[in-house]
C-alpha cells in the first residue's frame, strides 16, 4: 500500500519544455505522463479520477522514477524517448515501491542532464523542435554546430528558469565508443604505428597527437587575421 516515508532519490527521463510566452520552463513526462507538464516541485494528479489520492494501488497514476540512473539511460535508448533528458529527482509523500523504482506523490527535480545532439555531438543548448503541448514548446538538446545562428535556449537560461543545475550527461563513466584517431598522410590513423593489422579497439587521440593539429589551426587563424587587418588598414588608410 502507498505509504508516507522519508524522501528517496531517483532518476527518470522527461522532455524539457518552454512556456509559450518564454517566461517559464517545465518537464513533460514520457509514456503515461505525456499530456502533463510539471515544474521543478510538483504534486502528482490523477487524470482518470479526482476521487482518489495519488498514487492509488487501483490506478497507474503518480510520478515514476528508477532507483538507478542506468535504468533511466537504458529507457532513453528506445527510439521514442531518445530526445529526452535525464532528471535526478527526490520522491516524497506517499509512494509505492517496485523492484526497479518508485511510483510516488510529490517530486522535486534536483538536476537536469542533457544528452547528445541528434548529430551525435555534445549538446550545448536546447532547441524548439515542435511536438509541444498546449501552452508549451518542446525542447531537445542541440550542439553548437547544428544550432548555427538560430535562436536556442542556453543550458544556463534553462537552469535559471527551472532553479536546478543543468549539465551535459557524461554517462556512467564506461563507454566502448571513442573518437577515431586523426588520419595521417599515409591515410592510416596517425598514431605512430600502423593499426591495420592489429585487433586493438580504437583509442581516443592522445593530448600529444592534438598539438600539431591545434598548432596548424592557430597558424591558419593568425594568417587570416593578418589578411583581414591588411584589408581593414587599406580601407581606413592606416598602415
Ligand atoms: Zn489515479
Ligand atoms: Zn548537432
Amino acid at each position: 500500500m502507498p505509504a508516507d516515508r522519508p524522501a528517496l532519490p531517483g532518476w527518470k527521463i522527461a522532455y524539457p519544455m518552454l512556456s509559450a510566452d518564454g517566461s517559464a520552463v517545465g518537464f513533460n513526462g514520457v509514456a503515461l505522463g505525456r499530456s502533463q507538464v510539471y515544474g521543478t516541485v510538483a504534486e502528482a494528479v490523477c487524470v482518470q479520477s479526482s476521487r482518489h489520492r495519488c498514487p492509488s494501488t487501483w490506478c497507474d497514476c503518480g510520478f515514476y522514477c528508477f532507483h538507478d540512473a542506468e535504468q533511466a539511460r537504458a529507457l532513453a535508448c528506445d527510439e521514442q524517448y531518445e530526445r529526452s533528458v535525464l532528471l535526478e529527482v527526490l520522491a516524497s509523500g506517499r509512494y509505492v515501491s517496485y523492484e526497479l523504482g518508485l511510483r510516488y506523490q510529490r517530486q522535486t527535480v534536483r538536476s537536469v542532464r542533457v544528452g547528445r545532439c541528434r548529430c551525435g555531438r555534445t549538446a550545448a543548448a536546447l532547441d524548439d523542435v515542435g511536438g509541444g503541448v498546449v501552452g508549451w514548446r518542446r525542447l531537445e538538446p542541440v550542439c553548437r554546430e547544428c544550432a548555427g545562428r538560430r535562436a536556442v535556449l542556453s543550458l544556463a537560461t534553462f537552469g535559471a528558469l527551472s532553479g536546478v543545475p543543468v549539465s551535459v550527461d557524461e554517462g556512467s563513466g564506461y563507454s566502448a565508443m571513442a573518437p577515431l584517431a586523426p588520419l595521417g598522410e599515409s591515410g592510416f590513423p596517425d598514431t605512430g604505428r600502423l593499426r591495420c593489422d592489429t585487433a586493438d579497439a580504437p583509442t581516443a587521440p592522445s593530448p600529444e597527437a592534438e598539438i600539431p593539429l591545434l598548432t596548424a589551426e592557430v597558424t591558419l587563424l593568425q594568417a587570416r587575421l593578418d589578411e583581414l587587418q591588411r584589408r581593414l588598414g587599406r580601407l581606413t588608410d592606416q598602415p
